[in-house]
């Protein structure tokens, strides 16, 4: 960071002046090249489902076989998916990131929406040959959050659970009260994440480099990064607990909402 010298070693304003323009500069190159990268990673992410696309609908266009004719559509239809899922994640970054989601908090008590979750992720998860178990206790405490916001947040925790898996694994959405907290945790008996990875998975676009699966799994490294944006916007908090090979962990502790006699709870 150019930040700590001054470039002349003078003293008083003059010094102090120099320095506050360094820092400008230094922080409007940073914001552009960031902005490089991101345009950069955003079109190559864009362009290689494209090319896909193009090359499979040039064999459908050409295929005799039903069965060729088939797998290509299935190709064209999965890359498609995945283009759809990068654009509506990259719509909720830029809001994120431009200050402009502003969350809608209501007082909840989560079974409701933690029940649903868990509803769509068992054919997702029994596709995989996946068992899914959900484990709630009787008295979850309120919480006061953005419901739609919230929904984003345990949808990717719970589609990561399934596809960092391994065959015949388990996924396991929880929630415990916790003195003024609760806790929702989803565990996974996948293939889970090394310690140095472990501080990096939040970041936009981070993705572990483990041979070969990335891009066999798909996803473009925007889904925690998301999450842990919108726990944020909760004042709450994320963690992650894991072992290579064993599983993985993810928790969000969120601050309990008492509910006062006679209020509402949605
Ligand atoms: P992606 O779209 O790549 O899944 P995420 O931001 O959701 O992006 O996750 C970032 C990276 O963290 C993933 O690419 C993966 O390497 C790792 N990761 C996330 N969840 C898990 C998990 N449950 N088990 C193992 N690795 C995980």
């Amino acid at each position: 960071c150019a930040t700590a010298q001054p470039l002349s070693g003078g003293h008083g304003a003059m010094s102090f002046g120099t320095l506050v323009v360094l820092r400008d500069v230094t922080r409007e190159q940073l914001a552009r090249q960031a902005g490089n990268d991101f345009v950069a990673h955003v079109s190559h992410e864009l362009k290689s489902p494209l090319n896909v696309i193009g090359m499979y609908a040039e064999m459908l266009a050409d295929a005799d076989e039903e069965s060729l004719r088939v797998e290509s559509l299935n190709v064209i239809q999965d890359e498609i998916e995945r283009m759809n899922a990068l654009v509506g994640n990259l719509l909720n970054v830029s809001k994120l990131d431009a200050g402009s989601m502003s969350p809608e908090r209501n007082r909840v008590r989560l079974d409701d929406m933690l029940r649903d979750a868990y509803d769509q992720a068992i054919p997702r998860a029994e596709g995989k040959g996946l068992h899914v178990a959900l484990d709630l206790p009787r008295d979850l405490d309120a919480v006061t959050i953005d419901k739609d916001l919230f929904r984003i947040a345990l949808n990717n925790l719970l589609t990561n659970a399934i596809k960092y898996n391994r065959p015949g694994g388990s996924v396991t959405l929880a929630a415990r009260n916790d003195g003024h907290e609760i806790v929702i945790s989803v565990r996974d008996t996948g293939i889970g994440i090394a310690a140095p990875d472990r501080d990096r998975i939040f970041e936009k676009f981070y993705r572990v480099s483990e041979s070969g699966a990335p891009v066999a799994r798909g996803g473009h490294g925007l889904g925690l990064y998301l999450t842990a944006q919108i726990v944020e916007l909760h004042h709450g908090r994320i963690a992650v607990d894991s072992e290579p090979g064993v599983g993985s962990t993810f928790s969000i502790h969120l601050k309990s909402a008492p509910v006062p006699a006679g209020a509402a709870v949605l």
